[in-house]
């Protein structure tokens, strides 16, 4: 069954470039309601814990020093098939694959500096959200 909340956070780059506002309006305005909100830094080893998952992916050391570079913003954000709906708001990984009217469309600048981050399943959603918010 579809949980009603799912996990985001706003990426180093989206912050380093202004972007928390556009991003929580673009959030809002499609009918999330946000449950908690802080803005954090992650830690190597936080960065390295979060994207556990990814370990043996050639891309897992650029990923663990570009998301703990800077400030993000971590959210827990509720709506009916949240997971779902929100990864469709996101877009594509890749923004050159992003459709219009994405957040990834508008705001990533690459596959790795994607703007955001949301939670793949209700499962993921749980443990990520409890990972900032405790
Ligand atoms: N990533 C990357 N290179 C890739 C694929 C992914 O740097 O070829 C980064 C990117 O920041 C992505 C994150 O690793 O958001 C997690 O990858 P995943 O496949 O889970 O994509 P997502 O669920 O974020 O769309
Ligand atoms: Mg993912």
């Amino acid at each position: 069954m579809a949980t009603n909340r799912t996990f985001t956070m706003i990426k180093p780059d989206a912050v380093e470039n202004g972007h928390i506002g556009g991003i929580l309006s673009m959030i809002t305005e499609a009918g999330f309601r946000i449950v908690s909100l802080k803005l954090t830094q992650l830690t190597t080893a936080d960065a390295k814990a979060f994207y556990a998952v990814h370990s043996e992916r050639p891309f897992y050391g650029e990923l663990v020093e570009f998301m703990s570079r800077g400030p993000i913003v971590a959210a827990i954000l509720e709506k009916d098939n949240a997971v779902e709906e929100f990864r469709k708001l996101i877009g594509a990984t890749n923004p050159a694959d992003a459709v219009e009217g994405t957040i990834r469309k508008k705001y990533a600048t690459s596959v790795g500096e994607n703007a955001v981050h949301g939670s793949d399943s209700d499962e993921n959603a749980k443990i990520e959200g409890d990972f900032f918010f405790n």
